[in-house]
């Protein structure tokens, strides 16, 4: 697989994911992510979109400013 924006390698990596909502900013840290090493173009694969999906919908009810969790604590 390549980087579909300049063609360059990808490697998995993890990443921190940042969501910056209207009234709170969720960080998500150690998401797994293919990230292009020339222009760092994140890739997350179905599975994952989906469960940052998830996740997402889940801390965005909660009213703190700034909300950090562990991907893999909340998918396992
Ligand atoms: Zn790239």
């Amino acid at each position: 697989m390549k980087c579909f924006k300049c063609n360059g390698e990808l490697e998995l990596k993890k990443v921190n994911y940042v969501v910056d909502l209207e009234n709170t900013i969720i960080i998500i840290k150690n998401v797994p992510a293919n990230v292009c090493m020339t222009c760092n173009e994140q890739y997350f694969d179905d599975k994952t979109a989906e469960n940052i999906e998830k996740i997402v919908n889940q801390l965005k009810e909660l009213s703190a400013e700034v909300t950090v969790v562990n991907y893999k604590e909340k998918v396992a």
